[in-house]
Protein backbone atom coordinates (compact mmCIF):
# COMPACT_ATOMS: atom_id res chain seq x y z
CA UNK A 1 0.00 0.00 0.00
CA UNK A 2 0.79 3.66 -0.90
CA UNK A 3 0.56 5.59 2.14
CA UNK A 4 0.64 9.43 2.23
CA UNK A 5 -1.13 9.44 5.71
CA UNK A 6 -1.86 6.86 8.21
CA UNK A 7 -4.26 7.81 10.94
CA UNK A 8 -5.04 5.48 13.61
CA UNK A 9 -8.15 5.18 16.08
CA UNK A 10 -8.62 6.46 19.67
CA UNK A 11 -8.79 3.12 20.96
CA UNK A 12 -5.02 2.86 19.77
CA UNK A 13 -3.97 5.29 22.02
CA UNK A 14 -1.16 3.94 24.06
CA UNK A 15 -2.04 2.34 27.15
CA UNK A 16 1.06 2.94 28.96
CA UNK A 17 4.19 5.23 29.05
CA UNK A 18 7.66 3.82 27.90
CA UNK A 19 10.22 3.92 30.73
CA UNK A 20 13.76 3.41 28.61
CA UNK A 21 15.56 3.35 32.12
CA UNK A 22 14.76 -0.70 32.21
CA UNK A 23 16.36 -1.18 29.15
CA UNK A 24 19.47 1.20 29.30
CA UNK A 25 22.76 -0.87 29.80
CA UNK A 26 24.62 1.71 31.56
CA UNK A 27 21.92 3.22 33.84
CA UNK A 28 22.67 7.38 34.66
CA UNK A 29 24.27 8.85 37.68
CA UNK A 30 22.05 9.61 40.33
CA UNK A 31 21.22 13.81 40.80
CA UNK A 32 22.60 14.83 44.21
CA UNK A 33 21.70 17.35 46.71
CA UNK A 34 23.96 20.47 45.98
CA UNK A 35 25.40 20.71 49.60
CA UNK A 36 25.87 17.08 50.89
CA UNK A 37 26.66 15.74 47.05
CA UNK A 38 24.91 12.89 48.20
CA UNK A 39 21.64 11.20 46.58
CA UNK A 40 18.62 13.08 46.48
CA UNK A 41 15.61 11.31 47.74
CA UNK A 42 12.03 11.28 47.38
CA UNK A 43 11.36 13.59 50.69
CA UNK A 44 14.03 15.84 48.82
CA UNK A 45 11.72 16.74 45.85
CA UNK A 46 8.60 16.33 47.63
CA UNK A 47 7.75 20.39 47.95
CA UNK A 48 7.84 20.62 44.50
CA UNK A 49 7.11 17.66 42.69
CA UNK A 50 3.75 15.31 44.04
CA UNK A 51 4.48 11.60 44.78
CA UNK A 52 3.13 9.74 42.39
CA UNK A 53 5.90 11.86 39.63
CA UNK A 54 8.60 11.50 42.08
CA UNK A 55 8.23 7.85 41.66
CA UNK A 56 7.98 8.10 38.15
CA UNK A 57 11.03 9.88 38.33
CA UNK A 58 12.94 6.87 39.79
CA UNK A 59 10.93 4.00 38.31
CA UNK A 60 12.92 1.14 36.66
CA UNK A 61 9.79 -0.56 35.02
CA UNK A 62 9.40 -0.68 31.98
CA UNK A 63 5.69 0.56 31.74
CA UNK A 64 3.79 2.65 33.47
CA UNK A 65 0.38 2.75 33.01
CA UNK A 66 -1.48 6.22 31.82
CA UNK A 67 -4.17 7.25 33.65
CA UNK A 68 -7.77 7.06 31.85
CA UNK A 69 -8.45 10.63 32.73
CA UNK A 70 -5.46 11.46 30.96
CA UNK A 71 -6.41 9.14 28.04
CA UNK A 72 -9.56 10.75 27.54
CA UNK A 73 -7.58 14.36 27.57
CA UNK A 74 -5.63 13.05 25.43
CA UNK A 75 -8.41 12.06 22.95
CA UNK A 76 -8.60 15.75 21.96
CA UNK A 77 -5.61 15.46 19.66
CA UNK A 78 -4.38 11.89 19.92
CA UNK A 79 -3.69 9.83 18.10
CA UNK A 80 -1.68 12.26 15.93
CA UNK A 81 -1.23 11.46 12.16
CA UNK A 82 2.05 9.97 10.63
CA UNK A 83 2.62 11.51 7.66
CA UNK A 84 4.97 10.06 4.62
CA UNK A 85 6.36 13.35 2.84
CA UNK A 86 5.91 12.37 -0.71
CA UNK A 87 6.13 15.85 -1.78
CA UNK A 88 9.50 16.78 -0.17
CA UNK A 89 10.94 13.64 -1.50
CA UNK A 90 10.52 14.24 -4.53
CA UNK A 91 11.81 17.99 -4.46
CA UNK A 92 14.69 16.49 -3.16
CA UNK A 93 14.38 13.58 -5.48
CA UNK A 94 15.94 11.21 -2.86
CA UNK A 95 15.16 7.00 -2.53
CA UNK A 96 14.37 7.42 1.21
CA UNK A 97 11.25 7.28 2.85
CA UNK A 98 10.88 10.43 5.05
CA UNK A 99 7.40 10.11 7.52
CA UNK A 100 6.59 12.89 9.97
CA UNK A 101 4.78 12.42 13.48
CA UNK A 102 2.53 15.86 13.19
CA UNK A 103 2.51 16.78 16.78
CA UNK A 104 1.82 20.25 15.87
CA UNK A 105 -2.03 19.06 15.99
CA UNK A 106 -2.17 19.59 19.86
CA UNK A 107 -4.73 22.29 21.14
CA UNK A 108 -1.28 24.60 21.58
CA UNK A 109 0.25 23.15 18.80
CA UNK A 110 3.35 21.40 19.97
CA UNK A 111 4.30 17.81 21.90
CA UNK A 112 3.86 19.86 25.29
CA UNK A 113 0.52 19.29 26.20
CA UNK A 114 1.43 15.16 26.19
CA UNK A 115 3.39 15.79 29.49
CA UNK A 116 1.47 19.21 30.35
CA UNK A 117 -1.53 16.76 30.76
CA UNK A 118 -0.09 14.02 32.86
CA UNK A 119 1.53 16.72 35.47
CA UNK A 120 -1.69 18.34 36.60
CA UNK A 121 -3.88 15.52 36.74
CA UNK A 122 -1.19 13.84 39.23
CA UNK A 123 -0.75 17.09 41.24
CA UNK A 124 -4.64 17.19 41.13
CA UNK A 125 -4.91 13.99 42.56
CA UNK A 126 -2.34 14.99 45.58
CA UNK A 127 -4.42 18.24 46.10
CA UNK A 128 -2.65 20.45 44.92
CA UNK A 129 -4.12 24.03 44.31
CA UNK A 130 -1.47 26.04 42.12
CA UNK A 131 1.52 24.99 39.83
CA UNK A 132 4.11 27.44 38.88
CA UNK A 133 6.47 26.76 35.52
CA UNK A 134 8.53 28.64 33.54
CA UNK A 135 8.33 29.40 29.57
CA UNK A 136 10.79 30.78 27.08
CA UNK A 137 8.63 31.44 24.12
CA UNK A 138 5.47 30.39 25.52
CA UNK A 139 5.45 26.41 24.20
CA UNK A 140 5.70 24.73 27.40
CA UNK A 141 2.86 27.57 29.45
CA UNK A 142 0.77 27.62 27.44
CA UNK A 143 0.43 23.39 27.19
CA UNK A 144 0.64 23.73 30.94
CA UNK A 145 -2.52 26.42 31.04
CA UNK A 146 -3.84 24.50 28.68
CA UNK A 147 -3.61 21.30 31.16
CA UNK A 148 -4.49 23.72 34.36
CA UNK A 149 -7.61 24.62 32.62
CA UNK A 150 -8.82 20.60 32.23
CA UNK A 151 -8.29 20.22 35.77
CA UNK A 152 -9.38 23.36 37.63
CA UNK A 153 -6.16 24.32 38.48
CA UNK A 154 -4.56 27.58 38.91
CA UNK A 155 -1.51 28.27 37.11
CA UNK A 156 1.53 30.81 36.93
CA UNK A 157 4.11 30.91 34.55
CA UNK A 158 7.23 32.98 34.47
CA UNK A 159 7.85 34.34 31.20
CA UNK A 160 11.21 34.80 30.07
CA UNK A 161 11.49 39.09 29.63
CA UNK A 162 12.40 38.94 25.74
CA UNK A 163 9.50 36.76 25.27
CA UNK A 164 7.33 38.16 27.12
CA UNK A 165 7.76 41.56 25.11
CA UNK A 166 8.85 40.48 21.68
CA UNK A 167 6.09 37.05 21.69
CA UNK A 168 2.66 38.53 23.10
CA UNK A 169 0.61 36.03 21.15
CA UNK A 170 1.62 32.67 23.21
CA UNK A 171 1.15 35.29 26.64
CA UNK A 172 -2.60 35.95 25.40
CA UNK A 173 -3.15 31.83 24.86
CA UNK A 174 -1.89 31.39 28.11
CA UNK A 175 -4.16 33.96 29.19
CA UNK A 176 -7.26 32.61 27.54
CA UNK A 177 -6.54 29.50 29.44
CA UNK A 178 -7.16 31.16 32.40
CA UNK A 179 -2.96 31.40 33.47
CA UNK A 180 -1.64 34.43 35.34
CA UNK A 181 2.05 35.24 33.40
CA UNK A 182 4.94 37.27 35.09
CA UNK A 183 7.53 39.03 33.06
CA UNK A 184 11.23 37.20 34.59
CA UNK A 185 12.89 38.17 36.64
CA UNK A 186 10.11 39.29 38.83
CA UNK A 187 10.00 41.58 41.90
CA UNK A 188 7.54 38.30 43.06
CA UNK A 189 10.50 36.21 44.30
CA UNK A 190 14.52 36.69 45.79
CA UNK A 191 15.62 34.97 43.02
CA UNK A 192 14.07 37.87 40.59
CA UNK A 193 14.96 40.78 42.85
CA UNK A 194 18.89 39.24 43.16
CA UNK A 195 19.23 39.40 39.33
CA UNK A 196 17.43 42.84 38.72
CA UNK A 197 19.43 44.26 41.45
CA UNK A 198 23.25 43.25 39.31
CA UNK A 199 21.09 43.74 35.75
CA UNK A 200 17.45 46.14 36.04
CA UNK A 201 17.55 45.79 32.54
CA UNK A 202 17.95 41.80 32.66
CA UNK A 203 16.21 40.42 29.72
CA UNK A 204 16.05 37.27 31.38
CA UNK A 205 16.66 33.63 30.75
CA UNK A 206 14.99 30.02 30.81
CA UNK A 207 17.22 29.26 33.67
CA UNK A 208 16.06 32.20 35.87
CA UNK A 209 12.80 31.56 35.37
CA UNK A 210 13.24 28.15 36.78
CA UNK A 211 14.64 29.58 39.78
CA UNK A 212 11.58 32.14 40.24
CA UNK A 213 9.21 29.23 40.25
CA UNK A 214 10.56 26.69 42.32
CA UNK A 215 11.03 29.29 44.59
CA UNK A 216 7.32 30.10 44.75
CA UNK A 217 6.06 26.73 44.70
CA UNK A 218 8.79 25.86 47.76
CA UNK A 219 7.33 28.49 50.01
CA UNK A 220 3.36 27.53 49.27
CA UNK A 221 2.30 23.67 50.36
CA UNK A 222 -0.62 23.52 48.00
CA UNK A 223 1.28 24.74 45.27
CA UNK A 224 3.46 22.86 42.81
CA UNK A 225 6.22 23.25 40.19
CA UNK A 226 6.09 21.85 36.94
CA UNK A 227 9.04 21.15 34.38
CA UNK A 228 8.66 20.36 30.81
CA UNK A 229 11.38 18.87 29.60
CA UNK A 230 14.49 16.82 31.08
CA UNK A 231 13.12 15.10 33.75
CA UNK A 232 12.91 11.56 33.21
CA UNK A 233 8.79 11.05 34.30
CA UNK A 234 8.80 14.20 31.49
CA UNK A 235 10.20 12.16 29.00
CA UNK A 236 8.53 9.12 29.97
CA UNK A 237 5.72 10.59 29.62
CA UNK A 238 6.20 11.82 25.40
CA UNK A 239 6.45 8.07 24.67
CA UNK A 240 3.30 8.19 23.48
CA UNK A 241 4.68 10.11 20.16
CA UNK A 242 7.07 7.31 19.29
CA UNK A 243 4.68 4.20 20.43
CA UNK A 244 2.39 5.63 18.04
CA UNK A 245 4.54 6.02 15.51
CA UNK A 246 5.76 2.56 15.92
CA UNK A 247 2.31 1.41 15.05
CA UNK A 248 1.37 3.25 12.47
CA UNK A 249 4.98 2.52 10.68
CA UNK A 250 3.63 -0.99 10.89
CA UNK A 251 0.44 -0.44 9.26
CA UNK A 252 2.98 1.11 6.64
CA UNK A 253 4.94 -2.46 6.33
CA UNK A 254 7.99 -0.06 7.55
CA UNK A 255 10.67 0.72 10.35
CA UNK A 256 12.90 3.27 10.52
CA UNK A 257 17.10 3.61 9.87
CA UNK A 258 16.79 7.06 11.03
CA UNK A 259 15.00 8.94 14.00
CA UNK A 260 15.98 12.54 14.08
CA UNK A 261 14.23 15.00 16.39
CA UNK A 262 15.14 18.57 17.56
CA UNK A 263 16.51 18.76 21.58
CA UNK A 264 16.15 21.55 23.83
CA UNK A 265 15.82 19.62 26.40
CA UNK A 266 15.10 16.44 25.42
CA UNK A 267 11.92 15.35 26.06
CA UNK A 268 10.19 15.34 22.20
CA UNK A 269 13.40 13.41 20.89
CA UNK A 270 13.19 11.06 23.61
CA UNK A 271 9.89 10.59 22.96
CA UNK A 272 10.00 10.18 19.51
CA UNK A 273 12.86 7.52 19.90
CA UNK A 274 12.92 5.72 22.61
CA UNK A 275 10.27 3.35 21.72
CA UNK A 276 12.86 2.69 18.34
CA UNK A 277 15.48 2.93 20.24
CA UNK A 278 14.06 -0.19 22.16
CA UNK A 279 14.45 -2.26 19.79
CA UNK A 280 18.02 -1.24 19.50
CA UNK A 281 19.00 -1.80 23.06
CA UNK A 282 17.93 -5.20 22.59
CA UNK A 283 19.79 -5.69 19.61
CA UNK A 284 16.47 -7.22 17.13
CA UNK A 285 16.96 -3.61 15.03
CA UNK A 286 19.21 -1.13 13.94
CA UNK A 287 18.47 2.37 14.43
CA UNK A 288 20.39 5.58 14.41
CA UNK A 289 18.66 8.21 16.53
CA UNK A 290 19.72 11.82 15.88
CA UNK A 291 19.03 14.60 18.07
CA UNK A 292 19.59 18.26 16.71
CA UNK A 293 20.70 21.06 18.41
CA UNK A 294 20.80 24.56 17.48
CA UNK A 295 24.93 25.93 16.90
CA UNK A 296 24.14 28.42 19.17
CA UNK A 297 23.71 26.52 21.94
CA UNK A 298 25.66 23.06 21.36
CA UNK A 299 25.49 21.62 24.91
CA UNK A 300 25.73 18.08 23.31
CA UNK A 301 28.03 18.50 20.60
CA UNK A 302 30.45 20.67 22.43
CA UNK A 303 29.08 21.47 25.95
CA UNK A 304 31.07 19.19 28.89
CA UNK A 305 29.38 15.82 30.68
CA UNK A 306 29.55 17.18 34.24
CA UNK A 307 26.95 17.66 37.45
CA UNK A 308 25.39 20.59 36.51
CA UNK A 309 22.36 22.73 38.08
CA UNK A 310 19.05 23.07 36.21
CA UNK A 311 18.33 26.40 37.02
CA UNK A 312 20.55 29.42 37.23
CA UNK A 313 20.27 30.07 41.01
CA UNK A 314 21.06 26.96 42.00
CA UNK A 315 17.41 25.24 43.47
CA UNK A 316 17.20 21.77 41.23
CA UNK A 317 19.37 19.02 42.49
CA UNK A 318 22.44 18.56 40.49
CA UNK A 319 22.43 16.45 37.42
CA UNK A 320 24.63 14.51 35.61
CA UNK A 321 24.41 15.87 31.96
CA UNK A 322 26.12 17.32 29.00
CA UNK A 323 25.98 21.27 29.95
CA UNK A 324 27.53 24.23 28.83
CA UNK A 325 26.99 25.76 32.38
CA UNK A 326 23.88 26.98 34.31
CA UNK A 327 25.07 30.17 33.93
CA UNK A 328 25.57 29.79 29.65
CA UNK A 329 24.01 32.96 27.65
CA UNK A 330 22.84 31.50 24.16
CA UNK A 331 22.51 33.95 21.46
CA UNK A 332 18.34 35.27 20.90
CA UNK A 333 17.92 32.56 17.82
CA UNK A 334 14.00 32.48 17.28
CA UNK A 335 14.09 28.83 18.13
CA UNK A 336 13.32 29.58 21.95
CA UNK A 337 12.17 26.05 22.95
CA UNK A 338 16.12 24.96 21.92
CA UNK A 339 18.13 27.86 23.98
CA UNK A 340 18.46 25.37 27.36
CA UNK A 341 21.87 24.95 28.81
CA UNK A 342 21.55 21.50 29.74
CA UNK A 343 20.50 18.34 28.01
CA UNK A 344 18.06 15.28 30.10
CA UNK A 345 20.21 13.16 32.53
CA UNK A 346 19.17 9.78 29.83
CA UNK A 347 19.76 11.43 26.42
CA UNK A 348 23.32 12.21 28.16
CA UNK A 349 23.67 9.04 29.16
CA UNK A 350 22.75 7.54 25.73
CA UNK A 351 24.71 10.39 23.86
CA UNK A 352 27.82 9.47 26.13
CA UNK A 353 27.81 5.25 25.43
CA UNK A 354 27.49 6.13 21.66
CA UNK A 355 23.60 4.66 21.91
CA UNK A 356 22.76 7.90 20.05
CA UNK A 357 23.73 10.72 17.60
CA UNK A 358 23.95 14.84 18.32
CA UNK A 359 24.67 17.67 15.62
CA UNK A 360 24.49 21.07 15.96
CA UNK A 361 22.73 23.00 13.41
CA UNK A 362 23.32 26.92 11.84
CA UNK A 363 19.95 28.49 11.95
CA UNK A 364 19.64 29.99 8.40
CA UNK A 365 20.16 26.04 6.95
CA UNK A 366 16.93 25.45 9.29
CA UNK A 367 14.77 27.94 8.11
CA UNK A 368 15.51 26.99 4.30
CA UNK A 369 14.61 24.02 5.75
CA UNK A 370 11.29 25.10 6.70
CA UNK A 371 10.62 27.23 4.10
CA UNK A 372 10.75 24.03 1.60
CA UNK A 373 8.91 21.84 3.71
CA UNK A 374 6.37 24.37 3.95
CA UNK A 375 6.41 24.76 0.28
CA UNK A 376 6.52 20.77 -0.36
CA UNK A 377 4.41 19.46 2.59
CA UNK A 378 1.86 23.11 2.88
CA UNK A 379 2.46 22.88 6.75
CA UNK A 380 4.87 25.47 8.19
CA UNK A 381 6.97 24.49 11.36
CA UNK A 382 7.75 25.37 14.66
CA UNK A 383 11.56 27.24 14.28
CA UNK A 384 12.63 24.09 16.80
CA UNK A 385 11.05 21.44 14.24
CA UNK A 386 12.78 23.10 11.52
CA UNK A 387 16.48 21.47 12.69
CA UNK A 388 14.71 18.37 12.66
CA UNK A 389 13.87 18.87 8.86
CA UNK A 390 17.56 20.44 8.38
CA UNK A 391 19.06 17.25 9.31
CA UNK A 392 16.24 15.10 7.42
CA UNK A 393 17.39 16.83 4.18
CA UNK A 394 21.32 16.25 5.01
CA UNK A 395 20.36 12.83 5.24
CA UNK A 396 18.23 12.16 2.30
CA UNK A 397 20.69 13.92 0.48
CA UNK A 398 22.87 10.87 1.40
CA UNK A 399 20.67 8.70 0.61
CA UNK A 400 20.90 9.97 -2.70
CA UNK A 401 24.18 10.33 -3.37
CA UNK A 402 25.02 6.77 -1.67
CA UNK A 403 21.73 5.22 -3.67
CA UNK A 404 20.46 3.43 -0.29
CA UNK A 405 16.80 3.37 0.18
CA UNK A 406 16.58 4.85 3.97
CA UNK A 407 13.74 5.24 5.82
CA UNK A 408 13.38 8.61 8.10
CA UNK A 409 11.11 9.30 10.30
CA UNK A 410 10.98 12.77 12.31
CA UNK A 411 8.66 14.50 14.94
CA UNK A 412 7.29 17.40 13.48
CA UNK A 413 7.02 18.89 16.95
CA UNK A 414 5.07 21.95 16.44
CA UNK A 415 3.98 24.71 14.34
CA UNK A 416 4.86 27.91 13.26
CA UNK A 417 1.44 29.56 13.37
CA UNK A 418 2.47 31.79 15.99
CA UNK A 419 6.48 32.06 15.25
CA UNK A 420 5.22 34.05 12.00
CA UNK A 421 7.97 36.92 13.27
CA UNK A 422 10.60 34.16 13.18
CA UNK A 423 9.85 33.41 9.15
CA UNK A 424 9.76 37.44 8.76
CA UNK A 425 12.96 37.79 10.03
CA UNK A 426 14.44 35.35 7.76
CA UNK A 427 13.02 36.72 4.67
CA UNK A 428 14.18 40.32 5.62
CA UNK A 429 17.92 38.82 6.02
CA UNK A 430 17.56 39.50 9.38
CA UNK A 431 19.18 36.52 10.68
CA UNK A 432 22.31 35.47 10.61
CA UNK A 433 24.37 32.13 11.80
CA UNK A 434 26.08 31.72 15.28
CA UNK A 435 29.87 30.79 14.87
CA UNK A 436 30.98 30.37 18.51
CA UNK A 437 34.16 30.79 19.61
CA UNK A 438 36.17 28.34 21.51
CA UNK A 439 36.27 30.28 24.49
CA UNK A 440 32.32 31.06 24.06
CA UNK A 441 31.06 27.92 24.21
CA UNK A 442 33.68 27.24 27.64
CA UNK A 443 32.58 31.04 29.30
CA UNK A 444 30.57 29.43 31.62
CA UNK A 445 32.11 26.32 32.30
CA UNK A 446 34.75 26.93 34.80
CA UNK A 447 32.17 28.21 37.83
CA UNK A 448 30.60 24.40 37.56
CA UNK A 449 33.76 22.49 38.35
CA UNK A 450 33.19 23.44 42.47
CA UNK A 451 29.86 21.41 42.13
CA UNK A 452 31.33 18.54 40.88
CA UNK A 453 31.37 15.38 43.84
CA UNK A 454 34.74 14.08 45.38
C1 LIG B 1 9.78 23.02 23.76
C2 LIG B 1 9.89 22.68 22.35
C3 LIG B 1 11.00 21.97 21.85
C4 LIG B 1 12.18 21.53 22.66
O1 LIG B 1 11.90 20.85 23.82
P1 LIG B 1 12.35 19.37 24.19
O2 LIG B 1 12.38 19.40 25.65
O3 LIG B 1 13.68 19.06 23.64
O4 LIG B 1 11.28 18.50 23.69
C5 LIG B 1 11.02 21.67 20.52
N1 LIG B 1 10.04 22.02 19.70
C6 LIG B 1 8.95 22.69 20.13
C7 LIG B 1 7.90 23.06 19.15
C8 LIG B 1 8.83 23.03 21.47
O5 LIG B 1 7.74 23.67 21.89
Amino acid sequence: MDFKKILLAESDIPTHWYNILADMPNKPLPPLHPATKQPVGPQDLAPLFPMELIKQEVSTERYIEIPDQVRDIYRIWRPTPLIRATRLEKALKTPARIYYKYEGASPVGSHKPNTAVAQAYYNKQEKVKRLTTETGAGQWGSALAFACAQFGLKCEVYMVAISYKQKPYRKILMKAYGAKVYSSPSRRTQAGRNILAVDPKSTGSLGIAISEAIEVAAQDERTKYSLGSVLNHVLMHQTVIGQEALKQLEMAGDFPDIVIAPLGGGSNFAGTAFPFLRYHLEGSRKVRCIAVEPASCPKLTRGVFKYDFGDTAGYTPLLPMYTLGHNFKPAAIHAGGLRYHGASVICSQLLKDGLIEAVALQQLECFEAGVLFAQTEGIIPAPEATHAIAQVIREANRAREEGTKKTILFNLCGHGFLDMQAYGDYFAKKLTNHELTEEEVHAALPEIEALQPA
